[in-house]
């Protein structure tokens, strides 16, 4: 399976002066090859002017990607600098270009739209075997006979187990550069349907035991339906908010500082660039100590919410035509969510439940904070803020842990399904101490759930 490491890397100041330059020109037919298609794209749509280089962004089939670059490049007289370049770079461009926009097609809703490359922001670059030699413990030759750069040295602390595929270099807002290796670490993953087949040996009882639903949400990070809640500890919590106060003071700072091209202006730039590199940093280390804990229960299957973080991240403030409803109350959502980095922690929990051997199943999100997970009677006002309180059957719990509950169902039935078992057995278990009564003719009927008797019915 592929894996990857990153690693700090101390350039010389040649080296440093190299990588930027060849940041900077693929950065340049990158943006250049943006600006290529947005044109064709107006044409096509427009002119009516059918590109052979461009398809809808619909995720049609036919759709071919234009991955040519060199024309792009400007003349050798012009800028020998675009040709000081290993020219396999811009192709890796291409290609990650490329990808990108394969995987936004996949999944429109989540993966957005691949963008320009900004100065600063996304420095990197790509460099395929053919433009680096691994050497191991710290050391990499980079660089082609006619573009040789040299051997660099970075920071080594967990080694790279196989040989490396590709590498990338890169500088982050704050300048720090980084290398980052990705390789095949030879552990056989077995795939989801493997997983599956061995799933099928438990019965439905058994699968329900196996299986642990998380409520990713906003009060509590990500509360477990075995009763763990992960979230922050007040160290944390008190090192976030310190860093958060000292990028609004920067910011304000930075606000008063008019003159754009002052020396001050730059060194409170990078300052502010470097508070925020800090709470990535304890936001990524963070996803990793949860998500480690959360693959490290003795539970194979995990459920989630297949959250559409995207959308509940984007900006409030809607479209002039279309003006957000609670744009305040929104926002202040969409900033606790991004704090949480929700995705970020589905994202390292599949990573690791993969070399776990563990399966990891989505489950749609309607109404997992409204519904009661003892009866399923769904209603909106079944909840107050963090109570949950059945209208129903007078079910009492923690909201998340009752949204966690309904998860883990959902998730069981979803591998029933995938397995072809149907889906009514579990919710038997589920619905202990509930009436049910069975009719000669096979009918079910639940006397209080409107769910099961929907279930028996696709049963019946
Ligand atoms: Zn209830």
């Amino acid at each position: 399976m592929q894996d990857g490491r990153r690693y700090r890397y101390y350039p010389s100041p040649e080296e440093a002066q190299t990588f930027a330059q060849w940041i900077g020109c693929v950065r340049a037919v990158y943006n250049g090859k943006d600006t290529e298609e947005q044109y064709l794209n107006w044409l096509r749509r427009y002119a009516k002017f059918s590109a052979r280089s461009f398809a809808p962004d619909e995720g049609e089939s036919e759709f071919t990607f234009d991955q040519a670059y060199s024309h792009l490049k400007p003349d050798k007289t012009t800028a020998p600098w675009f040709h000081a370049v290993p020219p396999q770079l811009y192709r890796n461009a291409m290609y990650q270009r490329n990808q990108a926009w394969q995987k936004h097609w996949k999944d429109p809703g989540t993966v957005g739209r691949p963008g320009r490359r900004k100065k600063g922001e996304n420095d990197s670059i790509l460099l395929t075997k053919e433009l680096f030699q691994f050497w191991g413990s710290g050391l990499v030759l980079v660089g082609t006979e006619q573009r040789f750069v040299g051997v660099i040295e970075y920071r080594e602390h967990r080694g790279v187990t196989a040989e490396p595929n590709s590498m990338t270099i890169s500088r982050d807002t704050c300048n720090r550069w980084w290398v980052s290796f990705t390789f095949d670490d030879g552990i056989k993953v077995k795939s989801d349907e493997e997983i599956l087949q061995e799933l099928d040996a438990l019965s439905d009882e058994e699968l329900m035991e196996a299986t642990a639903g998380h409520d990713r949400g906003i009060v509590q990070q990500v509360t477990s339906s075995d009763g763990r809640v992960y979230g922050y500890t007040e160290a944390k919590q008190r090192a976030f908010a310190k860093y958060q106060r000292r990028v609004k003071a920067l910011q304000k700072k930075m606000a008063r500082q008019k003159d754009k091209k002052s020396a001050r202006r730059r060194k409170t730039k990078l300052k502010l660039a470097k508070t925020q590199a800090h709470i990535k940093d304890l936001r990524v280390d963070h996803a990793h100590q949860i998500s480690h804990r959360i693959v490290g229960t003795p539970k194979s299957i995990l459920a989630f919410e297949n959250l559409k973080l995207q959308n509940m991240t984007a900006s409030a403030k809607g479209t002039a035509e279309e003006p957000g409803k609670n744009v305040a109350a929104k926002s202040g959502l969409n900033r606790s969510l991004l704090h949480q980095g929700l995705g970020r922690i589905l994202q390292y929990v599949r990573y690791k439940a993969a070399r776990a051997g563990k399966l990891v199943v989505l489950v749609p999100p309607q109404n997992t904070s409204r519904r009661c997970s003892r009866c399923g009677h769904t209603e909106e006002a079944n909840r107050h803020g963090i109570h949950f309180r059945c209208l129903k059957c007078g079910h009492e719990a923690h909201a998340d842990a009752n949204a966690s509950d309904n998860i883990q169902l959902e998730g069981v039935r979803t591998v029933l399904t995938a397995l072809g078992r149907g889906a009514a057995q579990p919710f038997a278990e589920a619905t202990k101490g509930m009436t049910i009564t069975v009719h000669p003719a096979g009918a079910v009927e639940a006397s209080r759930s409107p769910r099961l008797a929907a279930l028996a019915a696709r049963r019946g």
